[in-house]
């Protein structure tokens, strides 16, 4: 199987921004781009991207899932960036055309057609390290995708690291490019010393987030998670799965939470926790590693409540079950 988000549509939808207004967007070749090797974001890495997707239901229908949201982060990304201000309504509509016209190819689940929108400072101007590009570039591609892990993957082990930050503490709600690199070497890291396949951030004794994905912890009937700050990525899965926690009845805890008692509650043998996030989905978190000793998150293997919030989830997205919160959008 080929990895995850290497293969793509070949066409994508790109406009451009000149400084006053988002021309007509036009379809176009996905392999290739041409802007000045001078342009902005190669220099300065003004640069936001989105990560969606489109799920095929029963009834052949194609259905984009949380649109709206992911074109606000985007909105408020590009904000933060100072990039050229994003036109939600245009976007939104470059998104619903290019899925439709490659409805045929959105896979069936459990594949999805993931959706990359990116938006990119253009201008060619190698003196504006200290101010923004004037112009952008907005395109999105479209790779289908089967699983992000695989169905027997036992759950995951994850680095607890307290010293290292993801990113700068005011980019954290930014999904910007410059903050993957800057998270890469500890991941690269932990992955060699430790063996494990991800990092969860939590300087200080702060429990965040890991590399791309949001940290759930699960003891018995509540949820405890991060409250929303500029800290860390307000992800899309964490909201809905909050929402569907609520749902089924668990209490909700969205609140600081230390690496102290993280690990008191994971030596309890019905605690499970769980990264969130759109490639993710919901994956369980088996072992923590802190300062070289494994801790097991209760029995080490995926726990039922998270297996019943993620099925709950994938329910909504790929039609078996009602959408009553309206996250769907047809195309
Ligand atoms: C994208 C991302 C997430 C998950 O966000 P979703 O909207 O759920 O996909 C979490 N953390 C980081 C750092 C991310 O980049």
């Amino acid at each position: 199987m080929t990895a995850f988000g290497t293969r793509f549509i070949p066409e994508m939808i790109v406009s451009w921004y000149d400084g006053e207004r988002w021309s007509e967007p036009q379809f176009a070749p996905s392999d290739r781009l041409v802007i000045h090797p001078g342009a902005h974001v190669l220099h300065y890495a003004s640069t936001c991207f989105e990560g969606l997707k489109a799920f095929r239901h029963p009834d052949g229908s194609v259905k984009i899932f949380r649109l709206d949201r992911n074109l606000a982060r985007l909105a408020e990304s590009s904000r933060l960036l100072a990039l050229p201000p994003v036109d939600e309504a245009l976007t939104g509509r470059m998104i619903v055309d290019l899925v439709a016209r490659y409805r045929e190819q959105v896979p069936t689940p459990p594949g999805s057609m993931y959706i990359r929108p990116t938006h990119i400072g253009t201008e060619p101007a190698i003196g504006k390290a200290a101010s923004p590009s004037r112009t952008s570039c907005l395109y999105v591609l479209l790779s289908p995708v089967g699983r992000y892990f695989a169905e027997d993957t036992p759950a995951l082990r994850i680095l607890v690291e307290e010293e290292m930050l993801r990113c700068a503490p005011h980019m954290g709600m930014v999904k910007s490019g410059g903050n993957y690199a800057s998270a890469l070497g500890p991941t690269l890291r932990a992955a060699r010393e430790h063996g494990v396949q991800q990092v969860l951030f939590c300087p200080g004794g702060d429990v965040q987030e890991t590399g791309a994905a949001n940290f759930l912890l699960i003891d018995g009937d509540t949820l405890i998670t991060k409250a929303l700050d500029s800290s860390f990525l307000h992800g899309v899965t964490r909201d809905s799965i909050l929402t569907l926690a609520r749902d089924l009845g668990l209490a909700v805890e969205e609140r600081d939470l230390t690496v102290a008692e993280l690990l008191e509650r994971a030596a309890k043998p019905h605690c499970e926790a769980a990264l969130s996030g759109t490639a993710a989905v919901l994956t369980a978190v088996g072992t923590l590693v802190y300062r070289g000793r494994e801790y097991p998150v209760g029995r080490g293997t995926e726990g039922p409540v998270t297996a019943r919030l993620r099925q709950a989830l994938t329910d909504i997205q790929t039609g078996l079950a009602e959408d009553r919160y309206g996250w769907l959008t047809p195309v």
